[in-house]
């Protein structure tokens, strides 16, 4: 059966489309771990390294078998810390992590602001962005946080990879919120 799927040998009526969805993977205490194409998750199903938790409405074919596409499965062994890597700095996930709103002010966000200004050595690094608006983004300048008028409403944290990932692919499907709450609040 593992080797028919290896062998690349599963048959669906809308193959491509079915086999193009993705699969979220939970991590044994059921939380949000990756996203996977849905191939590579019946691979773990079939090799009973995961479990089907949520079919999606999709089936797919090998020549004696047939599977609901997996819209959730779940690991049944325990990952390590590299598993959880750290996201790459995202501008649009900048934007979700900060509600779209200006972290200084509370108006609506239309720039990304160095808290500790790159020209005075900050980072780019997501603990030293936030989103920002014009008004406050222009009239803070380059002026170091301990000098500034400007203080942060929150502390900004670097989110999960899979919390970016799903944050930038709008959300996946209804049965993924059971999950993913509230996508980039995972970290903090
Ligand atoms: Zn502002």
């Amino acid at each position: 059966m593992v080797s028919h799927m290896e062998g690349c040998e599963i048959m669906s009526s809308d193959r491509g489309s079915v086999l193009a969805e993705r699969t979220l993977v939970l991590d044994v205490g059921f939380r949000p771990l990756s996203i996977v194409s849905v191939r590579r998750a019946l691979l773990l199903v079939l090799a009973e390294k995961a479990e089907i938790i949520h079919e999606s409405q999709h089936v797919v074919r090998s020549e004696k078998l047939e599977f609901w596409a997996p819209s959730v499965a779940r690991l049944r062994y325990h990952v390590g810390a590299p598993y959880r890597r750290r996201a790459a700095l995202h501008r649009k996930a900048v934007f979700v992590r900060d509600d779209y709103l200006c972290q200084y002010c509370g108006r609506r966000a239309e720039c990304i602001d160095h808290v500790h200004p790159r020209s005075k050595g900050g980072e780019h690094t997501w603990e030293n962005v936030v989103a920002c608006c014009r008004i406050c983004n222009v009239a803070k300048g380059d002026t170091l946080p301990e000098n500034s008028r400007f203080h942060l409403q929150r502390v900004p944290r670097a989110p999960e990879s899979i919390a970016v990932a799903v944050a930038l692919r709008r959300g996946g499907p209804p049965e993924w919120d059971n999950y993913i709450s509230s996508p980039l609040s995972l970290s903090a």
